[in-house]
């Protein structure tokens, strides 16, 4: 295993850090941007600025062919984009789904009259994108999915209800899993019949309704279509040729394992660094100081599990079973990484948001609650540990 970069590499490395420094210390100083009252909402402001400051140095989609605004960027630099905006702790970007996942499968599967319709508005920012796929009986089960789409003259007629769509309250569009042939699921054949859409989440006969999570904030909904008219010119790829189009946009869902074990690592820091200032003898406790040294441990590993999966991806082999592994990885680190800062940063960083005693603003109060999604959302813990059970250590059913 080789782990130093190539000299391209290197240039695309620091390239993006010159961007970095140039750009990003004057946006955080800025603060805050938007009036609205409401903090998520601030968030996204400020994120559809950033993406918009990324789109103006070519930053904002670099999965993307140059042609369309991006750098054609290789899975090692993916990698590296991933580490450098983890590391300089760059705000999230506006359209994470639009540019990660449904963008490229426009780009796969869309006509080029798609193409031209919706891939500007995802790179610049203008128009907020969702990705509908989960229903209350399809989840895990995803190809069990039942929202219908019945063919009308020139259009779809939908209904059904679809389940903890992020920011799908902001969203114009989103890229929704919908069942037009009703009779798969009566033959057995329930990945079959399932076509993709691309619908206008704010058109008649849609509602939104926005779920309240353990953070108290409200950042999924639960959309219901009731008689809602789609354009057949909105399908992207064929009729009944949906479940490719959905492994394709999963697929992409797992690019991000790298940036995120960074994201963690700057997490264990900042709970080392914030102890040493403002906890006296935080970090005296013996049995602290063992925690920390597992997880700075645990998080090595993850490195170095992620840095095989990169080889195996150069080297044109399946990265098995190390996606299932990531997953697994970063789910439990996660959430023992938001459980220690608890330990290690003691009563002040319970409290929440909007107390005025509360450390860092309510930040590890609410990460920790947040975190409690790491072991369901992009496949849950249970269902990781079948596939590795199953395919990787075959002990049978
Ligand atoms: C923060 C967050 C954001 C999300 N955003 C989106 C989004 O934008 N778009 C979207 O489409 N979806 C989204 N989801 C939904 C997510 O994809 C689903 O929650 C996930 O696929 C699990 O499905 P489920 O919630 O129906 O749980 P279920 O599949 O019903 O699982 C319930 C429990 O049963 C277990 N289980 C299920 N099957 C098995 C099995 N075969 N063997 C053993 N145990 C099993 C699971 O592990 C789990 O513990 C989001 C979820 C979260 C938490």
């Amino acid at each position: 295993m080789d782990f130093s970069l190539s000299p391209e590499d290197i240039a695309f490395r620091d390239e993006l850090r010159a961007f970095l420094d140039a750009n990003l210390p004057d946006f955080l100083e800025a603060g805050e941007i938007g009036e609205s009252s409401d903090s998520n909402e601030r968030t996204m402001a400020r994120r559809q600025a950033w993406q918009r400051r990324l789109n103006e140095g070519r930053w904002a989609a670099i999965n993307w062919p140059r042609s369309w605004g991006g750098r054609d960027a290789t899975v090692s630099q993916n990698v590296i984009y991933a580490e450098e905006m983890a590391r300089a702790r760059s705000p999230g970007i506006y359209n994470a789904n639009g540019i990660w996942q449904i963008g490229p499968m426009i780009l796969r599967y869309g006509t080029s009259e798609q193409q031209q319709r919706w891939l500007p508005g995802i790179l610049d920012a203008s128009e907020h994108w969702c990705q509908g796929f989960t229903e209350p009986e399809a989840g895990s089960d995803l190809a069990n999915l039942r929202t219908l789409a019945i063919s009308e003259g020139s259009d779809y007629v939908l209904s059904g209800t679809k389940i903890w769509i992020s920011t799908a309250h902001l969203a114009r569009w989103g890229l929704f899993l919908v069942r037009t042939d009703p009779t798969s699921l009566e033959r057995g054949a329930k990945h079959e019949g399932i076509t993709a859409l691309i619908v206008d989440v704010t058109a008649p006969g849609i509602t939104i309704t926005p779920i309240r999570d353990l953070t108290g904030n409200a950042l999924f909904s639960e959309v219901t279509f009731a008689g809602a008219r789609v354009s057949q010119e909105y399908r992207l790829g064929e009729e009944g040729a949906g479940w490719k189009v959905a492994m394709g946009t999963l697929g992409h869902e797992r690019v991000g394992t790298a940036g995120l074990s960074m994201a963690m690592r700057i997490e264990l820091e900042r709970i080392v660094t914030t102890a040493s200032t403002a906890v006296s003898g935080a970090l005296e406790d013996p049995a602290i100081r063992e925690r920390i040294a597992d997880v700075w441990t645990q998080l090595e590993l993850t490195r170095l599990l992620n840095a095989r999966a990169l080889t195996k991806i150069q080297r044109g082999l399946p990265n098995w079973p190390e996606v299932p592994l990531a997953k697994l990885q970063w789910s439990y680190l996660s959430q023992t990484i938001a459980e220690l800062a608890l330990d290690v940063l003691g009563p002040t960083s319970l409290l929440a948001k909007g107390s005025p005693d509360a450390l860092d603003k309510g930040h590890w109060a609410e990460n920790y609650a947040w975190q409690r999604f790491t072991s369901i959302g992009a496949g849950t813990t249970e269902v990781q540990k079948n596939i590795i059970a199953d395919r990787a250590i075959k002990l049978g059913r």
